[in-house]
């Protein structure tokens, strides 16, 4: 079994919250639910609101893992990006699990009130930055976004993020508006508070070491306990082991890691003027401001786990690289835990056999999608619900074992490496444009103070905006022929990188 050391920061009222009950009777259940993270407590708090009689048995606690150690970013969408959404199950398809997301997305808002969670610090907003120059990319999702799939979306200029982000590294950005953040962990156990309110029964420190799914009443063993349900439903991501391992072994395990700085002060109000989350398209960088005055920072993800303390120093160079301004940082809180991500990138969703349910995989983005995997599977098995067969085109995919692991850490040291590079070019070229357009208005400058006009006027690079010439003064002599204004034939591709580097 995969072990992951979670959180070294463990709040009080996260202990508070918690009341540890073992299973150590025999117990006959409507649906059995493995797991207390996400993923099985919305099933649990859903079930159970409709009349179900349910049992959720974690292994450790409720949020061990990932669920009660993220950063509390709620989007609507996949961890799949749209355009290879649409690619695999075709548009309309598509758009209807687009909406689904969305609706996960509007069950945490519902379900997050200050109210029924005290302290979830609800606050709105989430920016999508691109670590390259990618505007027409951006205006194309944008369309699509906006027109399509029915999602409220802005474009932002690359000066508009960068008047809310003081670094070169970001240039466009997407803001949604309705996206939101609250506070992860108190939203996972506020989930176990609501579904026990509903009458469920969570037993902790309870693993399932195996099950018997073939009966109309299925098996469930635990190490002091047995229970008899109807249905299954296996929430326990990558940690499941035993009870399903070839369920496991189709999930790629990795890690991330998050710190939280000590109070920064006025000088973090200087470099991040955007108050909800920021994360950016190549999923390397995720952070927002908390506590008014830290930042709350996620590591990239690795495929092994580690003391989440161990990557604090990694964290505080990251944030450095970003925002160089904010000088020295203390990371005085971390912790982290194990995503388990489909070799396909969309969430397991879905009956495996009668009455044997998943729901996992939810990756990075886990918080929609669990909430709305939850509703789907507790309206299939009460109301016989049909709309989670829109995921079946993701089908269980094995995901390589310790091969599929090295495998994916080539690839994901590949894609941070080529994002990296790629920014630092897109960095470069705008370094490149910056320096050509103050050397134009000099020249245009020193053309206007002679009454001169420059010989050949030059074309911007496709995409670049012409540089607004001031009013040419007449030419003093009235001899002088008229000169060119036609731009040159455009620079081929590549060739204007070198020029005034
Ligand atoms: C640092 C970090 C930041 C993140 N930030 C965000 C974010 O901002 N927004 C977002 O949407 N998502 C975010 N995520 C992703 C999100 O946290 C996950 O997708 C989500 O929590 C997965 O939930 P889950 O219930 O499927 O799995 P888990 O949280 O892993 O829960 C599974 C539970 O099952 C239990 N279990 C497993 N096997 C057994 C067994 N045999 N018997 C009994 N119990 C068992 C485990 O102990 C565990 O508690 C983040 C993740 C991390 C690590």
């Amino acid at each position: 079994m995969i072990e992951t050391p979670a959180s070294t920061t463990e709040g009080a009222d996260a202990a508070a919250l918690r009341e540890r009950a073992r299973l150590t009777f025999d117990l006959d259940v409507d649906i059995c639910i493995v797991g207390a993270g996400l993923a099985g407590l919305t099933v649990a708090l859903e079930a159970t609101r409709m009349g179900a009689s349910v049992a959720v048995l974690e292994g450790r606690h409720v949020g061990w893992n990932a669920s009660g150690n993220q950063l509390g970013t709620v989007m609507p969408g996949y961890g799949l990006p749209l355009g290879d959404l649409i690619e695999r199950v075709g548009f309309e398809d598509a758009r209807e699990l687009w909406s689904l997301s969305k609706a996960g997305a509007d069950y945490v808002r519902a379900t997050a009130t200050e109210a029924a969670m005290p302290g979830i610090s609800l606050s709105e907003g989430a920016l999508e930055v691109s670590n390259v120059d990618a505007g027409d990319q951006l205006i194309s999702r944008l369309q699509m976004l906006l027109e399509d799939f029915a999602t409220e979306v802005e474009g932002w200029q690359i000066d508009r993020v960068r008047t809310e982000l003081k670094t070169d590294r970001y240039f466009h950005g997407i803001y949604y508006p309705k996206a939101f953040q609250i506070d992860g962990r108190k939203y996972v156990h506020g989930l176990a508070a609501l579904a026990r309110r509903a009458g469920a029964r969570i037993f902790e420190d309870t693993p399932v070491v195996s099950i018997d799914s073939s009966g109309i009443r299925k098996r469930i063993v635990t190490p002091s306990a047995r229970l008899r349900a109807s249905h299954i439903v296996l929430a326990g991501n990558v940690h499941l082991g035993a009870p399903l391992r070839r369920l496991s072994e189709t999930l790629l395990p990795v890690w991330r890691y998050a710190g939280v700085t000590a109070p920064l002060g006025d000088r973090l109000a200087e470099v991040v003027g955007f108050k909800g989350s920021v994360s950016d398209t190549d999923g390397i960088d995720h952070f927002r401001v908390v506590d008014g005055g830290r930042l709350m920072w996620a590591s990239p993800e690795i495929t092994w786990a580690g003391r989440p303390r161990r990557f604090a120093g990694a964290i505080a160079r990251r944030i450095r690289t970003i925002f160089p301004k904010l000088g020295r940082i203390e990371i005085t809180d971390t912790f982290g835990g194990a995503i388990g991500q489909t070799v396909h990138g969309m969430p397991q969703i879905g009956q495996l056999r009668k009455g044997l349910w998943v729901t996992s995989g939810f990756g990075r983005q886990g918080l929609n999608t669990s909430a709305m995997a939850g509703q789907l599977i507790a309206r299939s098995i009460l109301w016989g619900d049909e709309r989670w067969r829109l995921f079946t085109p993701f089908e269980l995919v094995w995901a390589g074992g310790p091969a599929g692991r090295a495998a994916v850490l080539v690839v994901g040291l590949w894609n941070r490496g080529s994002s990296a590079a790629a920014g630092a070019l897109a960095r470069h070229r705008e370094r490149v444009r910056i320096r050509e357009g103050l050397r134009e208005a000099r020249l245009a400058e020193a053309n206007r103070q002679a009454g001169t006009r420059p010989a050949v006027a030059r074309r911007p690079p496709p995409g670049r905006p012409r540089p607004v010439r001031p009013p040419q003064p007449r030419p003093a002599q009235a001899s002088q022929p008229p000169q060119s204004v036609e731009p040159p034939p455009p620079i081929p591709a590549g060739q204007d990188e070198g020029e005034g580097a």
